[in-house]
């Protein structure tokens, strides 16, 4: 890694935009609410957004974020607006047939569509745009890949396999030797979106609470779920945890299912690339995407380092970085300028899925989106509003219940 003085752990996102809010105790908090949503990331900020826009003034809803919004992994990722989930659509099929695969597909593409709508056409400040994707397979992923756009397309997902010729040349030499274009993918600017959201729902009356961490919670039979905030409680109709890789701190029952895991990415200056997509490559274990200003973050290698990346330390892997500077000077075709390095914390679960559901009476939790958050909180979100609202059901392959006997 080169000078100390070129590492910076806030994000670029994070350093374009910041999302505002209220720091817990310096207006009078609420004892009561509708609706209590802890987190303060991109689930939070889409479940604040659609239960405020379908409840309609009937609920009182706060979100309690121990630390800024969009601090966690949601103001420190890649942006990359995928479809599917964090497994090639054909290995997602092979875990869960191909009825559940689908539905999950589904839920990706309504999130995109959610994207564009709170974004607006030109994708608004967030820079969102739906450039396709390019996936570079590794020797061994070839099948895969192949079933992946053949699936996809049977399934009515627009993918193409390309031969590697219609690769761009600078890409070729990375030996890699299958790929796959997805032309509905996007990426987007993680928290000018969460502020975008965070506006929104503000309008429609949530409250937005900053410094409020919360340290635990007891359900309360019929009159709901009692919250510990630092040192002040609050009484919650409903509560639903969106604290991702930290979901195992407040429900021990997730402490072994949900792993934190530190991913490591930096961005350039302004470097000349002949495309204009995201790329993702080699199993998942890399990614990268041009910006509209002509810079270049780069992200993964995680491979590199497993162990020390099994963490919640919010720190620089000097081992990846320096893979990843590597690898930046490869792409552009010399010497890249560094001009940001950060890391970010995700939550892994064993089956790559996030858990959506129930937890205890009046308590529910979504997170552990394993590295793929962005392509499916829009529409989770959706859905958790309208099941807390109407009762409506739930992807049973998202169930938490997956992974522990409820009681
Ligand atoms: C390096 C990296 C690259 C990634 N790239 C992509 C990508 O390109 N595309 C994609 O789809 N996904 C990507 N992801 C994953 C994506 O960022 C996450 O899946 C998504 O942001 C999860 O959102 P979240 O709101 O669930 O979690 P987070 O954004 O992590 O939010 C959790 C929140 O909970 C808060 N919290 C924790 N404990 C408490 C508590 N006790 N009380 C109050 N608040 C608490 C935290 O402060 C935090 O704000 C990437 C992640 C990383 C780290």
């Amino acid at each position: 890694m080169s000078s100390p003085a070129a590492v910076d752990l806030p994000s670029v996102w994070q350093r374009e935009a910041a999302v505002p809010a209220t720091r817990w105790g310096d207006v009078r908090t609420p004892t009561r609410v509708d609706l209590a949503i802890v987190g303060g990331g991109l689930m939070a900020a889409w479940l604040a957004y659609h239960a405020s826009a379908r409840a309609a003034g009937r609920w009182t809803i706060a979100v309690l974020s121990d630390r800024a919004l969009a601090d966690g992994a949601s103001g420190r990722n890649a942006g990359f607006v995928l479809g599917g989930t964090s497994e090639l659509y054909a290995s997602l099929v092979g875990q869960l047939g191909r009825p559940a695969a689908r539905e999950l597909l589904a839920l990706s593409q309504t999130n995109r569509q959610l994207v564009r709508t709170v974004l607006g056409p030109d994708g608004g400040r967030a820079e969102y745009r739906e450039t396709g994707s390019l996936y570079l397979g590794a020797s061994d992923e070839g099948e895969t890949l192949a079933n992946t756009v053949r699936w996809l397309v049977e399934d009515g997902v627009a993918a193409e396999s390309w031969p590697l010729g219609r690769v761009p040349s600078s890409l070729r030499s990375l030996g890699l030797p299958h790929a796959a274009f997805f032309p509905e993918d996007g990426a987007v600017q993680p928290v000018q979106l969460a502020a975008r959201l965070v506006h929104q729902a503000g309008r429609a009356g949530v409250q937005w609470y900053t410094g409020a961490r919360v340290n635990a919670w007891t359900a309360q039979d019929e009159a709901g779920v009692r919250l510990a905030v630092g040192g002040d409680h609050v009484l919650a109709e409903r509560v639903v945890l969106c604290t991702n890789a930290w979901l195992g701190q407040l429900v021990p029952a997730l402490a072994r299912v949900v792993r934190p895991t530190r991913g490591q990415v930096l961005a350039t200056g302004p470097v000349a690339l002949d495309y204009p997509y995201p790329v993702y490559a080699d199993h998942g274990y890399l990614y990268w995407r041009p910006r509209p200003d002509g810079s270049l973050v780069l992200g993964g290698r995680r491979d590199r380092d497993v162990e020390t990346e099994a963490t919640d330390v919010l720190a620089l892997n000097p081992r990846i970085q320096d893979a990843l500077t590597a690898l930046a000077a490869r792409l552009v075709g010399g010497p890249a300028t560094v001009a940001h390095r950060w890391a970010g914390i995700m939550g892994f679960t064993p089956d790559h899925l996030p858990l959506v559901g129930p937890m205890a009476p009046g308590l529910w939790v979504a997170g552990g989106f394993s590295g793929h958050g962005v392509a499916m909180t829009g529409a989770v979100g959706d859905l958790l509003a309208q099941h807390l609202l109407s009762g409506a059901p739930l992807p049973p392959s998202l169930d938490p219940a997956r992974f522990y006997a409820p009681a």
